[in-house]
Protein backbone atom coordinates (compact mmCIF):
# COMPACT_ATOMS: atom_id res chain seq x y z
CA UNK A 1 0.00 0.00 0.00
CA UNK A 2 1.02 3.23 -0.52
CA UNK A 3 2.38 6.12 2.25
CA UNK A 4 -0.39 8.36 1.36
CA UNK A 5 -3.68 6.57 1.30
CA UNK A 6 -6.82 8.76 0.50
CA UNK A 7 -10.10 7.80 1.79
CA UNK A 8 -13.67 8.86 1.33
CA UNK A 9 -16.37 8.92 3.89
CA UNK A 10 -20.11 8.81 3.21
CA UNK A 11 -22.66 8.88 6.31
CA UNK A 12 -26.47 8.96 6.25
CA UNK A 13 -28.06 11.10 8.45
CA UNK A 14 -28.96 9.20 11.37
CA UNK A 15 -27.59 9.97 14.56
CA UNK A 16 -25.38 6.57 15.00
CA UNK A 17 -23.83 6.91 11.94
CA UNK A 18 -22.88 10.78 12.64
CA UNK A 19 -21.66 9.20 16.09
CA UNK A 20 -19.35 6.05 14.38
CA UNK A 21 -17.64 8.43 11.51
CA UNK A 22 -16.17 10.47 14.13
CA UNK A 23 -14.42 6.80 15.25
CA UNK A 24 -13.67 5.77 11.81
CA UNK A 25 -11.63 9.05 11.33
CA UNK A 26 -9.76 8.48 14.34
CA UNK A 27 -8.99 4.89 12.37
CA UNK A 28 -8.21 6.01 9.78
CA UNK A 29 -5.85 8.83 10.58
CA UNK A 30 -3.76 5.96 12.39
CA UNK A 31 -3.84 3.90 9.80
CA UNK A 32 -1.98 6.91 7.71
CA UNK A 33 -4.76 7.93 5.63
CA UNK A 34 -6.02 11.32 5.02
CA UNK A 35 -9.72 11.60 4.16
CA UNK A 36 -10.58 13.36 1.26
CA UNK A 37 -13.55 15.94 1.29
CA UNK A 38 -14.78 15.26 -2.36
CA UNK A 39 -14.74 12.18 -4.11
CA UNK A 40 -11.77 11.17 -6.69
CA UNK A 41 -11.84 8.29 -8.33
CA UNK A 42 -8.03 8.83 -9.27
CA UNK A 43 -6.64 9.03 -6.50
CA UNK A 44 -9.18 7.65 -4.01
CA UNK A 45 -7.76 4.30 -2.11
CA UNK A 46 -11.07 2.77 0.16
CA UNK A 47 -14.38 4.39 0.82
CA UNK A 48 -16.04 4.16 4.01
CA UNK A 49 -20.24 3.47 3.87
CA UNK A 50 -21.76 4.33 7.37
CA UNK A 51 -25.28 3.56 7.06
CA UNK A 52 -27.89 0.93 6.10
CA UNK A 53 -28.18 -1.17 2.47
CA UNK A 54 -29.93 1.74 1.22
CA UNK A 55 -27.38 4.35 2.18
CA UNK A 56 -25.06 2.26 0.28
CA UNK A 57 -26.98 2.14 -2.53
CA UNK A 58 -27.26 5.91 -2.58
CA UNK A 59 -23.52 6.58 -2.29
CA UNK A 60 -23.12 4.14 -5.12
CA UNK A 61 -25.75 6.61 -7.70
CA UNK A 62 -24.05 9.39 -6.26
CA UNK A 63 -20.53 8.12 -7.08
CA UNK A 64 -21.91 6.62 -10.15
CA UNK A 65 -20.21 3.08 -9.53
CA UNK A 66 -16.68 4.29 -8.08
CA UNK A 67 -13.33 2.53 -8.67
CA UNK A 68 -12.03 2.31 -5.17
CA UNK A 69 -13.32 -0.56 -2.76
CA UNK A 70 -15.32 0.01 -0.38
CA UNK A 71 -16.88 -1.07 2.98
CA UNK A 72 -19.68 -0.57 4.61
CA UNK A 73 -20.40 -0.06 7.83
CA UNK A 74 -23.70 -0.97 9.15
CA UNK A 75 -26.18 1.34 11.17
CA UNK A 76 -29.39 -0.22 9.36
CA UNK A 77 -31.32 -3.26 9.33
CA UNK A 78 -29.99 -5.88 7.23
CA UNK A 79 -26.33 -5.56 6.18
CA UNK A 80 -25.91 -7.45 3.07
CA UNK A 81 -23.80 -5.11 1.21
CA UNK A 82 -22.56 -3.18 4.73
CA UNK A 83 -20.06 -5.79 5.80
CA UNK A 84 -19.21 -4.62 9.20
CA UNK A 85 -20.94 -4.03 12.37
CA UNK A 86 -20.01 -0.30 13.90
CA UNK A 87 -17.77 -2.18 17.00
CA UNK A 88 -15.67 -3.94 14.27
CA UNK A 89 -14.16 -1.16 12.95
CA UNK A 90 -10.84 -1.34 14.53
CA UNK A 91 -10.67 -5.06 13.78
CA UNK A 92 -11.04 -4.22 10.02
CA UNK A 93 -8.92 -2.05 9.57
CA UNK A 94 -5.73 -3.97 11.10
CA UNK A 95 -6.85 -6.53 8.86
CA UNK A 96 -7.50 -4.53 5.69
CA UNK A 97 -3.59 -3.13 6.82
CA UNK A 98 -2.45 -6.25 7.11
CA UNK A 99 -4.11 -7.21 3.80
CA UNK A 100 -6.49 -9.72 5.27
CA UNK A 101 -9.53 -9.62 4.05
CA UNK A 102 -11.78 -10.49 0.86
CA UNK A 103 -12.39 -8.52 -2.37
CA UNK A 104 -15.81 -9.04 -3.74
CA UNK A 105 -16.84 -7.79 -7.15
CA UNK A 106 -20.55 -7.06 -7.68
CA UNK A 107 -21.84 -6.70 -11.33
CA UNK A 108 -25.16 -4.33 -11.81
CA UNK A 109 -27.90 -4.97 -14.50
CA UNK A 110 -28.87 -1.96 -17.17
CA UNK A 111 -31.64 -1.27 -18.81
CA UNK A 112 -31.76 0.62 -22.28
CA UNK A 113 -34.96 2.38 -22.81
CA UNK A 114 -35.41 3.60 -26.56
CA UNK A 115 -38.27 6.23 -26.68
CA UNK A 116 -38.75 8.65 -29.79
CA UNK A 117 -35.77 7.31 -31.47
CA UNK A 118 -33.28 8.12 -28.34
CA UNK A 119 -31.84 5.83 -26.21
CA UNK A 120 -31.53 6.15 -22.24
CA UNK A 121 -30.11 3.64 -19.60
CA UNK A 122 -30.66 3.19 -16.29
CA UNK A 123 -28.32 1.01 -13.82
CA UNK A 124 -29.19 -1.37 -10.87
CA UNK A 125 -27.32 -2.45 -8.18
CA UNK A 126 -29.56 -4.33 -6.86
CA UNK A 127 -32.44 -5.22 -9.63
CA UNK A 128 -34.13 -2.95 -12.44
CA UNK A 129 -38.04 -3.02 -12.43
CA UNK A 130 -40.28 -2.09 -15.02
CA UNK A 131 -43.97 -1.49 -14.63
CA UNK A 132 -46.59 0.52 -16.28
CA UNK A 133 -49.15 3.51 -15.10
CA UNK A 134 -49.92 3.28 -11.73
CA UNK A 135 -52.45 1.30 -11.38
CA UNK A 136 -52.95 -0.13 -14.48
CA UNK A 137 -51.40 -3.77 -15.79
CA UNK A 138 -48.74 -3.70 -18.18
CA UNK A 139 -48.73 -5.83 -21.37
CA UNK A 140 -44.75 -6.41 -22.61
CA UNK A 141 -43.63 -9.02 -25.22
CA UNK A 142 -40.51 -10.34 -23.93
CA UNK A 143 -38.07 -12.02 -25.88
CA UNK A 144 -34.70 -13.40 -24.38
CA UNK A 145 -31.97 -13.42 -27.09
CA UNK A 146 -33.78 -12.04 -29.64
CA UNK A 147 -36.36 -15.16 -29.86
CA UNK A 148 -40.01 -14.18 -28.53
CA UNK A 149 -41.09 -15.85 -25.47
CA UNK A 150 -44.37 -14.81 -24.23
CA UNK A 151 -46.66 -11.90 -23.70
CA UNK A 152 -46.30 -10.51 -19.70
CA UNK A 153 -49.13 -9.15 -18.73
CA UNK A 154 -49.60 -7.93 -14.73
CA UNK A 155 -47.90 -4.92 -12.42
CA UNK A 156 -44.21 -5.55 -14.18
CA UNK A 157 -41.36 -6.93 -14.84
CA UNK A 158 -38.18 -7.14 -12.35
CA UNK A 159 -34.41 -8.04 -12.79
CA UNK A 160 -32.71 -8.84 -10.33
CA UNK A 161 -28.59 -8.92 -10.07
CA UNK A 162 -27.29 -11.79 -7.50
CA UNK A 163 -26.27 -9.16 -4.76
CA UNK A 164 -29.61 -8.21 -5.12
CA UNK A 165 -31.92 -11.67 -5.01
CA UNK A 166 -32.04 -11.18 -1.21
CA UNK A 167 -34.23 -7.66 -1.79
CA UNK A 168 -37.09 -6.67 -3.49
CA UNK A 169 -36.58 -9.88 -5.75
CA UNK A 170 -37.47 -12.36 -2.18
CA UNK A 171 -40.31 -10.05 -1.47
CA UNK A 172 -41.68 -10.85 -4.85
CA UNK A 173 -40.84 -14.92 -3.85
CA UNK A 174 -37.83 -14.69 -5.81
CA UNK A 175 -35.07 -17.11 -5.32
CA UNK A 176 -31.99 -16.13 -2.74
CA UNK A 177 -29.01 -16.23 -5.18
CA UNK A 178 -25.09 -17.11 -4.36
CA UNK A 179 -23.48 -13.93 -5.51
CA UNK A 180 -20.46 -16.55 -7.18
CA UNK A 181 -22.61 -17.20 -9.77
CA UNK A 182 -23.23 -14.74 -12.77
CA UNK A 183 -26.85 -14.47 -13.59
CA UNK A 184 -29.89 -12.70 -13.87
CA UNK A 185 -32.79 -13.20 -12.62
CA UNK A 186 -36.32 -12.25 -14.01
CA UNK A 187 -39.30 -12.27 -11.80
CA UNK A 188 -42.82 -11.18 -12.22
CA UNK A 189 -44.68 -9.10 -10.36
CA UNK A 190 -48.58 -10.28 -9.86
CA UNK A 191 -48.10 -12.37 -13.22
CA UNK A 192 -51.99 -12.79 -14.84
CA UNK A 193 -52.20 -16.53 -15.84
CA UNK A 194 -55.53 -17.16 -17.01
CA UNK A 195 -57.00 -18.16 -20.30
CA UNK A 196 -57.43 -14.01 -21.08
CA UNK A 197 -53.78 -13.49 -20.24
CA UNK A 198 -50.89 -16.99 -20.07
CA UNK A 199 -47.42 -14.29 -18.34
CA UNK A 200 -44.92 -17.31 -16.24
CA UNK A 201 -45.58 -17.23 -12.62
CA UNK A 202 -42.00 -18.31 -11.69
CA UNK A 203 -38.45 -16.55 -11.97
CA UNK A 204 -36.36 -17.34 -14.96
CA UNK A 205 -33.10 -17.55 -14.76
CA UNK A 206 -30.62 -16.33 -17.49
CA UNK A 207 -26.89 -16.82 -18.23
CA UNK A 208 -24.93 -13.94 -17.85
CA UNK A 209 -24.45 -12.99 -21.81
CA UNK A 210 -27.98 -13.08 -22.48
CA UNK A 211 -29.75 -10.40 -23.14
CA UNK A 212 -33.60 -9.43 -22.10
CA UNK A 213 -35.65 -7.90 -24.54
CA UNK A 214 -39.35 -5.75 -23.48
CA UNK A 215 -41.34 -4.09 -26.07
CA UNK A 216 -44.68 -2.65 -24.87
CA UNK A 217 -47.25 -4.55 -26.96
CA UNK A 218 -49.36 -1.53 -28.36
CA UNK A 219 -45.71 0.54 -28.85
CA UNK A 220 -45.08 3.04 -28.08
CA UNK A 221 -46.20 2.85 -24.62
CA UNK A 222 -46.99 6.41 -23.58
CA UNK A 223 -46.03 5.48 -19.72
CA UNK A 224 -43.50 3.14 -18.77
CA UNK A 225 -42.50 3.71 -15.32
CA UNK A 226 -38.64 2.20 -14.51
CA UNK A 227 -37.14 1.63 -11.18
CA UNK A 228 -33.51 0.92 -10.00
CA UNK A 229 -32.22 0.24 -6.56
CA UNK A 230 -35.26 2.53 -5.08
CA UNK A 231 -34.74 5.34 -7.52
CA UNK A 232 -37.24 6.16 -10.47
CA UNK A 233 -38.34 7.88 -13.29
CA UNK A 234 -40.96 7.59 -16.09
CA UNK A 235 -40.20 6.87 -19.59
CA UNK A 236 -42.64 8.01 -22.36
CA UNK A 237 -43.36 6.94 -25.68
CA UNK A 238 -41.44 3.71 -25.28
CA UNK A 239 -40.56 1.57 -27.81
CA UNK A 240 -38.39 -1.22 -26.70
CA UNK A 241 -36.16 -1.79 -23.57
CA UNK A 242 -33.07 -4.33 -23.23
CA UNK A 243 -31.97 -5.67 -20.26
CA UNK A 244 -28.20 -7.04 -19.71
CA UNK A 245 -25.66 -7.57 -17.05
CA UNK A 246 -23.93 -4.20 -16.63
CA UNK A 247 -19.81 -3.65 -17.41
CA UNK A 248 -20.35 -1.30 -14.24
CA UNK A 249 -19.52 -3.07 -10.83
CA UNK A 250 -18.90 -1.96 -7.45
CA UNK A 251 -15.77 -3.89 -5.61
CA UNK A 252 -16.91 -4.51 -1.72
CA UNK A 253 -14.55 -5.58 0.81
CA UNK A 254 -15.38 -8.64 3.01
CA UNK A 255 -14.06 -9.48 6.15
CA UNK A 256 -12.09 -12.44 5.48
CA UNK A 257 -14.32 -14.86 7.46
CA UNK A 258 -17.55 -13.47 5.01
CA UNK A 259 -19.78 -16.10 4.00
CA UNK A 260 -22.95 -15.02 2.07
CA UNK A 261 -25.25 -18.20 3.49
CA UNK A 262 -24.22 -17.40 7.08
CA UNK A 263 -25.56 -13.87 6.46
CA UNK A 264 -28.97 -15.46 4.64
CA UNK A 265 -29.19 -17.35 7.63
CA UNK A 266 -28.63 -14.74 10.28
CA UNK A 267 -30.79 -12.00 8.74
CA UNK A 268 -33.78 -14.35 7.46
CA UNK A 269 -34.30 -17.45 9.43
P1 LIG B 1 -36.14 0.86 1.56
O1 LIG B 1 -37.55 0.90 1.13
O2 LIG B 1 -35.73 1.49 2.85
O3 LIG B 1 -35.53 -0.64 1.48
C1 LIG B 1 -36.22 -1.77 1.75
C2 LIG B 1 -35.33 -2.73 2.52
O4 LIG B 1 -34.45 -3.41 1.61
C3 LIG B 1 -34.43 -2.09 3.59
O5 LIG B 1 -34.59 -2.83 4.78
C4 LIG B 1 -33.03 -2.24 3.00
O6 LIG B 1 -32.03 -2.37 3.98
C5 LIG B 1 -33.18 -3.55 2.25
N1 LIG B 1 -32.20 -3.86 1.20
C6 LIG B 1 -31.61 -3.06 0.28
N2 LIG B 1 -30.79 -3.78 -0.51
C7 LIG B 1 -30.84 -5.06 -0.06
C8 LIG B 1 -30.21 -6.28 -0.46
N3 LIG B 1 -29.37 -6.32 -1.50
N4 LIG B 1 -30.52 -7.42 0.21
C9 LIG B 1 -31.39 -7.40 1.25
N5 LIG B 1 -32.02 -6.29 1.67
C10 LIG B 1 -31.74 -5.13 1.02
O7 LIG B 1 -35.25 1.50 0.36
P2 LIG B 1 -33.67 1.51 0.28
O8 LIG B 1 -33.07 1.27 1.63
O9 LIG B 1 -33.29 2.73 -0.49
O10 LIG B 1 -33.35 0.23 -0.64
C11 LIG B 1 -33.68 0.21 -1.99
C12 LIG B 1 -34.15 -1.20 -2.29
O11 LIG B 1 -35.41 -1.44 -1.68
C13 LIG B 1 -34.42 -1.49 -3.73
O12 LIG B 1 -33.24 -1.77 -4.47
C14 LIG B 1 -35.36 -2.66 -3.66
O13 LIG B 1 -34.65 -3.90 -3.73
C15 LIG B 1 -35.96 -2.57 -2.26
N6 LIG B 1 -37.42 -2.49 -2.34
C16 LIG B 1 -38.11 -3.52 -1.80
C17 LIG B 1 -39.48 -3.57 -1.91
C18 LIG B 1 -40.18 -4.75 -1.32
O14 LIG B 1 -39.51 -5.62 -0.76
N7 LIG B 1 -41.49 -4.84 -1.45
C19 LIG B 1 -40.18 -2.56 -2.58
C20 LIG B 1 -39.44 -1.51 -3.11
C21 LIG B 1 -38.05 -1.49 -3.00
P3 LIG B 1 -31.66 -1.15 5.01
O15 LIG B 1 -32.81 -1.11 5.97
O16 LIG B 1 -30.40 -1.60 5.64
O17 LIG B 1 -31.54 0.10 4.18
MN1 LIG C 1 -33.52 1.96 3.60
Amino acid sequence: MKADKKAFIKTNYMEDSIRIEKDVRIELAEAGFSVMDEYDDKSCDLIVCIGGDGAFLNLIHELDFPDAPIIGINTGHLGFFQEIEPEQTHEFMTNYIAGNYQEQSISAVDIVITCGGRKYRETGLNEVVVKGTVGCNVHLNMSIGGSFIETFTGDGILVSTPAGSTAYNYSLGGSIVDPRLRLLQVTPLAPINTVAYRSFTSSLMLPAGSALGLVPEHAPAPDIHIEFDGFSKDYHNVSEMKVKLSRKCVKLLRLETYDFWSKVKSKFL
